[in-house]
């Protein structure tokens, strides 16, 4: 294996991860004349576009320069999840004597063996991205090296020059560097380097209060860190609706992080093993010292290395390629998908661009990415899930919305859960039950938020939510309410009067 190739920790979950998303001894194929799609990139965007186009039909090639499966598989999606659930199972220990479970104070908590459960399932996962399948199982010609244009309509890899009619770019974007000074000296861990630790840093600081600062701050802190957040703005999840954001920093809290908020960090310096990071907050001075500095202050386009002039593709160093709504770029054989040229940042987003990319690029299809319903949610606990507008969106846009919010602690399953903390809410177009868009704080956001999320790109309005049986007792029945709470909005006066009347004659 190449060494710049050996994932850290150089275990058996790590060997088997790479030989199958760089088999060390692959071998690039011929290139064919010409390609229908040529894909740099085989992250989410990447391996959609690829599977999903050979799968039609069409003559494909993929080109990755590093692994297959991206940040996702890799540095992203998978790895945070498996420590998160790690972090939960421990949270869910602590607090075993609610439920008469004793003897969890004395708890020991092995790092070691949460980070080597992530990294094999990560593994038992990476098959499904993997070299072979690609090419042997969906027939694509699949070339490891850095891609990068040649002219409009040939891309070069190591050497080889490849012809396409389209192509697409899904290169994806990596942790932006933080304009603080000395900490590139210094070093830091970003999200590709944290997965790779194998034993908790005692003292953390996570720079930036966004989703992925907030995941891993919550898990780390339960796995045992000291941990802090050090965020330029005056809250967390500055993003999300501010009473769903404070829920999230009253848990992290709890868990022991400790919230440095409008915190401007003016330097950082070395003291021994000791990583300090001065800080001006509120007025006053700090000095705060840490083993270890996490980063997660936003995301820069993979650009480099691409030589985009070449076709003529329009980019912007900060935000990515240009693309218009069909995904196409200044040059019209060149398409783009994914975190290279979108703001929402998400596995699921580049998977349905991904697909309107193949419609656009190959059959002439109209589709459009701003017609996207586009749902996510903040794996913290609780977690924190929206879809479609916030109040201010509709507000911008001169729509006039009610807004239903029912408290988990009105829904039994929460509360025999212990997971009473947070909400449900829908914003609605006033005078309709049309769902303009929504907010779900929650144990299980993420799974209850696809109920809206289904309702508004079908159009159906909360009234069918309403009429839709729900399991009791289930946390998804407080979407049930959130219909119950739009008919008691219907029920005017009225209306009562005029069914107090017909109830009346009724009686004997
Ligand atoms: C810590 C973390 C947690 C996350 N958690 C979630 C989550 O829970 N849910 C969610 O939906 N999203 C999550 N995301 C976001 C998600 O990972 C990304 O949105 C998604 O991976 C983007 O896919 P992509 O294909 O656009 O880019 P990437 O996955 O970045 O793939 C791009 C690929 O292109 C390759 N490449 C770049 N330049 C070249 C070149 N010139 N030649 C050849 N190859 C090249 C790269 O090596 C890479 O493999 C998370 C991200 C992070 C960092």
């Amino acid at each position: 294996m190449a060494p710049h190739l050996r994932i850290l920790p150089n275990d058996d979950s790590n060997r088997t991860l790479v030989e199958n998303v760089h088999p060390a001894d692959w071998v690039n194929p011929e290139p064919a004349r010409c390609y229908n799609l040529v894909v740099i990139g085989a992250g989410t965007a990447g391996l959609v576009c690829a599977a999903g186009a050979a799968a039609l039909g069409a003559k494909v090639a993929l080109i990755e320069r590093h692994l297959m499966g991206g940040d996702c598989l890799n540095y992203g999606c998978v790895p945070s999840k498996g420590i998160i659930r790690a972090s939960r199972a421990i949270s869910e220990a602590r607090k075993g004597s609610e439920f008469g479970l004793h003897g969890m104070g004395h708890l020991s908590i092995d790092f070691g063996v949460a980070m080597e459960r992530m990294r094999r399932i990560r593994a038992e996962i990476s098959p499904n991205d993997s070299a072979r399948r690609f090419r042997d199982e969906l027939g694509v010609d699949l070339f490891f090296g850095n891609g990068s244009f040649t002219g409009p309509d040939s891309i070069e890899v190591e050497g080889k020059r490849l012809r396409f009619k389209r192509a697409a770019v899904c290169t994806g974007a990596r942790a932006a560097a933080p304009p603080i000074p000395g900490i590139e000296e210094m070093g830091y861990l970003s999200n590709e380097t944290v997965f790779s630790l194998t034993e908790l840093p005692p003292r953390l600081a996570v720079i930036g209060g966004g989703p992925i600062g907030c995941e891993l701050a919550q898990a780390f802190a339960r796995l045992g860190s000291k941990v802090t957040i050090l965020e330029y703005g005056s809250r967390l999840l500055p993003r999300e609706d501010a009473d769903a954001a404070a829920i999230v920093q009253q848990a992290m809290v709890r868990d022991g992080v400790e919230l440095c908020l409008d915190a401007r960090i003016t330097g950082t310096a070395k003291r021994g093993a000791d990583k300090l990071i001065s800080v001006e907050h509120g007025g006053k001075r700090l000095e705060l010292a840490v083993d270890e500095i996490l980063v997660g202050v936003g995301r820069a386009p993979n650009l480099q290395g691409l030589d985009l002039e070449a076709a003529g593709i329009d980019y912007d160093p900060q935000l990515g390629i240009k693309v218009d709504d069909r995904l196409q770029s200044s040059n019209p054989k060149v398409f783009a998908a994914g975190d290279i040229c979108f703001p929402f940042k998400f596995t699921h987003t580049t998977d349905a661009l991904a697909r309107i990319l193949i419609a656009n690029a190959l059959f002439l299809g109209r589709q459009k990415s701003s017609a996207l319903t586009i749902p996510w949610c903040t794996y913290t606990d609780p977690e924190v899930a929206h879809v479609g507008m916030y109040e201010a969106d509709a507000r911008a846009r001169g729509i006039e919305t009610i807004t239903l919010t029912v408290p988990l602690s009105a829904v039994d399953r929460a509360l025999l859960d212990g997971e009473a903390e947070g909400f449900a809410r829908v914003h609605l177009k006033k005078g309709s039950d049309r769902i303009l868009g929504g907010t779900i704080v929650a144990r299980h956001a993420g799974e209850m938020i696809n109920e809206l999320s289904l309702a508004i790109t079908n159009g159906l309005g909360l009234a069918a939510i309403g009429r839709t049986i729900h399991p009791y007792p289930t946390q998804a029945e407080a979407i049930r309410k959130l219909a119950d709470a739009y008919n008691r909005t219907r029920l005017t006066p009225l209306v009562r009067k005029v069914l107090g009347a017909w109830l009346r004659w009724q009686r004997c």
